[in-house]
Formats: structure tokens, sequence, C-alpha cells
């Protein structure tokens, strides 16, 4: 734990201030904070953009960066994806797990993200995968929060793979995950969804499943989902991964759905880059988008956050783990290009993700952890539109991550030009 004193930042809010974190920790933060002792490391933000972590709500450390093994995905479906995974899944070592999920750890930190939940596989024969990520975990604990979800993905009850489940929860796994459109039958998932509740709420821990993530509008297991949260008294607790049946669903039905969901309170994890490339497969066209409805469930009040899901894997072949990629993605797909619709955008990879992994002390008000990055951005807009460098990436007062600022240099005949592509370029000063 360690101390740091910002000077010369601007908050989401627009608001300028310095940041003053002590033994780890935010212990003031406004304009012109007086009185740092001489001797703490200082860094001058130089007027840019400080917001609180980067967080992925949605993500699967244990399959990532492995993109082409054993070969690509041709069809490019989620059915083709998951029979891949189940190709590779025998043939990984725990080595190679690590290795892998500790590179994209890297690439995360280096993108200003520093707490990740990750299903992670308990369907196969053994525990590897889990093994491997709670190693993954531990070591880096330090610098990234990594919040496990057991995840059933090949169904189950289609896999039998109950007591694999509960020996990750012994484990440490701290999440219930499950897939209930991937079972057999629509009794089947709902036997699921009831099973991993119960699971849930006998041992305290929160619930996170991939959730109708099909364009069949009568995927509806979102419903009996709200309906177990209820019965369990697990409201608050639950969220629902992907959703995209919703796209696809009539308006009346869905005005009836979304009242369940707020009842229940679940929260809803869209992903946006994946949704956009795996939705939609089987029509031709009009093409559906295939993304939940992200707009109307945050209007009517629902937390909805957005998550990676995939960096090179057998589902995705593309990213670097930048989480402003995956809101940039979703403002373009969901028509979210109003205002306050982008800074919406913005909250749903920072503080509405914070709330639905129920992560403590997170944000940029006194007593919270001094974690925080800095980009050469000066709004949140203006760092939707440009993914720009992450300067400074601060963890408990310890900078553990620099990037150098993008600058283009222009010789154009004999003028010279120095551009940013921020508003600073901007010599009519645009709002
Ligand atoms: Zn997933």
């Amino acid at each position: 734990m360690s101390d740091l004193f910002i000077k010369n930042v601007v908050l989401e809010n627009g608001k300028n201030s310095d940041i003053l974190i002590l033994n780890g920790k935010i212990s003031d933060i406004g304009p012109s904070i007086k009185n740092v002792s001489g001797d703490i490391e200082i860094v001058d933000a130089k007027g840019w953009l400080a917001t609180p972590p980067f967080i992925d709500s949605h993500f699967h450390l244990d399959a990532t960066l492995s993109y082409g093994m054993p070969r690509v995905n041709q069809s490019g479906t989620l059915l083709e994806g998951i029979s891949l995974w189940g190709e590779l899944k025998p043939t990984v070592r725990f080595d190679d797990l690590v290795e892998r999920a500790e590179t994209l750890c890297r690439w995360s930190i280096a993108r200003g993200t520093l707490a990740i939940r990750s299903h992670v596989d308990v369907s196969g024969n053994d525990l590897i995968g889990v093994e491997a990520m709670l190693y993954v975990k531990e070591k880096l604990k330090s610098y990234i929060d990594i919040q496990l979800v057991a995840f059933p993905q090949d169904g189950l009850l289609r896999s039998g793979c109950l007591e694999n489940l509960k020996k990750a929860l012994e484990l440490g796994v701290e999440v219930v995950g499950g897939i209930p459109h991937f079972e057999r039958t629509m009794q089947q998932g709902a036997e699921s969804i009831r099973t991993l509740c119960e699971i849930a709420e006998k041992r305290g821990l929160l619930v996170d499943m991939h959730c109708d993530e099909s364009d069949d509008p009568l995927s509806r297991h979102i419903e009996t989902l709200t309906m177990e949260t209820n019965r369990v008294g697990l409201n608050g607790r639950v969220a629902g991964s992907h959703l995209t049946s919703m796209h696809s669903m009539d308006n009346y039905y869905y005005s009836k759905l979304i009242s369940l969901m707020l009842e229940a309170n679940i929260g809803v994890i869209a992903n946006p880059l994946i949704n956009i490339t795996l939705q939609g497969r089987h029509d031709t066209y009009p093409k559906r988008r295939g993304l939940t409805r992200v707009n109307e469930q945050m209007n009517e009040g629902l937390d909805v956050a957005f998550g990676h899901d995939c960096v090179m894997d057998p589902w995705y072949p593309l990213g670097s783990h930048d989480m402003l990629e995956v809101a940039n993605m979703a403002l373009h797909v969901a028509h979210m290009t109003g205002q306050s619709e982008m800074m919406d955008c913005f909250r749903a990879v920072t503080h509405n993700p914070a709330k639905i992994m129920h992560l403590e002390n997170y944000g940029l008000t006194k007593g919270c952890s001094g974690d925080l990055v800095i980009l050469q951005a000066l709004d949140p807009i203006e760092a939707l539109r440009l993914k720009p460098a992450r300067l400074f990436v601060i963890k408990g007062g310890k900078i553990i991550s620099t990037e150098s600022p993008k600058l283009s240099k222009l010789k154009l005949g004999e003028e010279k030009f120095e551009i940013d592509f921020t508003k600073k370029d901007f010599s009519w000063k645009i709002k």
C-alpha cells in the first residue's frame, strides 16, 4: 500500500481536482489540495481525465488467447465455438492455461482494467482450468481482482457436472454459473436454474448465468431465473449474462418480463463485441443485431454492464481486452449516441459492473481504494471516441502501468502540425 499525490486531473463530472492517496486509499479529492507531505511521490496529470479503473464483468480466462487451437472457427457461430472448445479442452495443460491467462491479465492492466469476472469451465473431466485460474487469481491479486464463476459450459444436466461444480466452489470459486439454454430441453434448463440458485443460496454466493444466448425469442430462461431468484431470496445477487433472445422477443412479452427482472433486481451483462458477431448468424436479411435491450433496461432502472467475453479464442478472433472498445461497440449497436446515453455506456464498464460484482471501495471518492486510470482524454465521451493512451494505471496508490501520450507529427509542405485527436486540437473549441 502506497502514498501518491496526483495533481491536476479532470473527473468524470468535468470538475478539476487533485487526488491524494495515503496507505492505498483515497484520503482527499478536490481542487487544490494543500498540506501534502514533502516526500510523497507526485504525478502531474496535466489536466487529463481520471476515472476509476475499468471492469470486465464477463470474460473467459481459461479459453483466452487460444485462437486457432486446434483450428479456427469457420462458421463463426456460437455452436462451432463450443464444439471447438470441446476439442481443445482435453489437451490443455496447467502451465499453458496459466501462461495465457497471465498474458491476458497483463493486457488488461495495461488497458486500465483492474477487475475481471471470469467464467471457468467445470464441465470437463477434470478441474485443471479451475486450479489454473485460482493460481493466477492468487498470484496477481495485488494488481488485479479476479472473480471466478463455476461455469458448466456443456450444460449442468447435459454433461452431468454437478459434482465438479460443487468441488470448484469448495476450491474457492465464488460465483455460481449456468447455461440453461444449452441444456437438452426447456424443462432441463429450468431444473438447472433451480438447482444452481439453491446451491448459491445455501453457500451465500452470487449467481451469474449465461442466459438465453440465442436468437430464439422463445428462449425465456430469464423468466425462470427471476422466479428462482425471488423464491430463494437472492434478490440483487443474480446476473443474467448475454440475454440476447430479448432482442428478438415481441414487445408485449418484453413488457411483462422487464417488471419481473426489476422485482428480482437482476443485473444485466451484455457482451456487445461477441453478441454482434455471433448472433444473427442464421438470418438472411434483415440480420438481427442480437444485443439485449440495453438502453431500455437502463431506462427501466436495471444495472447493466458490458463484458468483453472473449479475446482471440474459439468464439472471437480479435480484441486486446480494451473495455473502451467494448463500450464503443455497444453505443453503436444500441443506438446510444446521445450525450447521456454515451455516459451510460461508460458507466457500463466502470460503476455498473462494480455494483453487479459487489466490489467494495470502488470509485473516486474519499475512503475508496486508491485505484484509478488517467487517460489521454478530456472527458469520458472523448475516451469512448478515441480509446486513448492509458497514461497511468494506479492500484492502491502504486503506479503499475504507464503509456506514452499518442502524438502524430505531420509535415505538409512548410507547415508542421502535432495532433493528438483530442478536443485540444480544435481551434473552435467544440463542447
Ligand atoms: Zn461467456
